[in-house]
Formats: C-alpha cells, structure tokens, sequence
C-alpha cells in the first residue's frame, strides 16, 4: 500500500484525473483523445490545441511511470495503474484513513479532484450544480467550490465559451447569407436580367451593382444607358420596370421619337 502512496502522490492533477478515466474506459489517440466509452466520446476534440498537449505529455508521463500501456493507439491502464488508479479512488471515498499529515493533504487534494472529476462529468453532462448536489446530498455552493478547484472545469468553461462563440459567428453568418441570398432574389439583375445587360450604365452607376438594387426600389435612382442612342438617364427601378413590362426600354428619347420628330424633344430637354 505504502508503494501506491509514493507513486500516486507524484503524480500531478492532470494525471491522476486521467488515471481516473483509465480506470473506467481505455483512451484513443486519433485527431484528438477519445475515450472509449459506449458510445465513445470526446476528451479532446483535435491534435492541434494546447489542452490536446497538455493532456498528451500528462499520458506519456503516465506510461513512462509504468502505469499504463499503449497497443496501436490505445492506452490501457496495465496492472500497477489499475493499482494506483483504485487506490486513488479508495482514498477518494475514504480521505480520513491517513499516515502523517503532509499525505494526508496530498491524499485530501487528490481525492477533492478525483470527487471533482465525477461532478465535472457530470456538468458536462448538463446538470446543474444543484443537480450535482442533490446527488451528493451536498449544496450547489459546495459543488461550484469543488468544481472551481478544479483546473480541468476551467478548462473546460473556456472550451464552452469559445464554442458558444463559435456557434454564434456561425449563425449570424448563416443568417446574413440568406438575407443576401433573398435581396438578389428581388434585384433588378436576376429579375430582368436581359434589360440590366442591355441598359445598365457600369460606369456612372461606379461603385452600386445591380446585384443591390431591388427590382422594385424606389430608393435609389440608377443610371441606364440606352444602346442605341447613348442617352443616359436616371429613374428609380419601380418606375423603369414598368415599362420594360410592356416590352419598352424605357429611354425617354427613344420614347420621344416615335410620338414627335427629335428637334422638338432636344428643344424641351
Ligand atoms: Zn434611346
């Protein structure tokens, strides 16, 4: 027993709290850490992190200790580590069973993780800490300090928050598309798109496409150039589809010309 103490008491926090996962269910390295759970989950989503590091070195040093062993990419705790590991977890339930104080306040410190590794599963879990603590007959006070000792739920609440955050971007990138996507429905462009081709003037409209301007807008007064006269004139879209309904291009000189001889439009221009 005296073996397992010594041993136990030189790991650190992150590496009994794996030990402890070991315990239940062997690990995966693969684009990330799995654990092999049924169905089995994530532990870290992907190898190119700093907690996939973190928690890498922290299995290396497990194995160099000589408590786990590592088949293709599985890692298994092998005889003394399941020893360890268990031993941990017994003084996790039992923390008053000490030899002199300085174990005791390691023993104390790694069963508090060990206890605080179950709660923050079960966070994960999405319950909350008064959840926790109804099932450990203790406050949800008590559960957030247990918790908050932990580094691994710090961890953990940054992971959320980037991923929260991350979803968030994600949404309103969606929804700005499809806001994008249901102006050039309504645009002139793709609702008339042979008369924009035919009329739209590219170089005095500069910078305004016709892929902003509705259809049937009566914001903005773009220009047009007519093709076979050059006449360039400004109308609000509303108006101008109107008389491209009718089959019109809607030049006013144009216009002019087949109701009166040129010489009297160029007078009232
Ligand atoms: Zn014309």
């Amino acid at each position: 027993m005296s073996d397992l103490h010594l041993l136990s008491e030189k790991l650190n926090n992150r590496e009994i709290q794996l030990l402890d996962l070991l315990r239940q269910y062997p690990l995966r390295i693969d684009q990330g850490i799995w654990i092999l759970s049924e169905p089995p989950k994530n532990l870290v989503e992907n190898a190119t992190n700093n907690v996939y590091t973190i928690n890498l070195k922290a299995l290396s040093t497990l194995e160099e200790k000589g408590l786990t062993e590592k088949q293709n990419n599985e890692i298994h705790l092998n005889h003394l580590g399941q020893k360890v590991a268990e031993y941990l977890q017994k003084v996790a339930s039992h923390p008053q069973e000490k030899h002199n104080k300085q174990s005791t306040r390691q023993e104390l410190s790694n069963a508090k993780l060990v206890k605080s590794n179950e709660m923050l599963e079960l966070y994960r879990q999405g319950l909350s800490y008064r959840e926790i603590g109804n099932q450990y007959k203790i406050t949800r006070e008590r559960v957030r300090q247990i918790l908050d000792f932990n580094p691994a739920f710090h961890e953990y609440l940054i992971e959320r928050e980037q991923a929260q955050k991350q979803a968030k971007a994600q949404a309103q990138k969606e929804q700005s598309e499809k806001k994008r996507q249901q102006q050039l429905a309504k645009s002139i462009i793709a609702l008339y798109p042979e008369r924009v081709a035919e009329l739209w003037d590219y170089e005095k409209n500069a910078a305004l496409s016709p892929e902003e301007v509705g259809a049937g807008s009566t914001l903005l007064s773009p220009w047009f150039k007519c093709p076979i006269d050059g006449h360039s004139w400004q109308k609000r879209p509303n108006y101008l589809t109107t008389s491209w309904s009718r089959g019109a291009s809607g030049c006013p000189k144009c216009a002019g010309r087949k109701k009166k001889p040129e010489s009297i439009v160029q007078n009232t221009d």
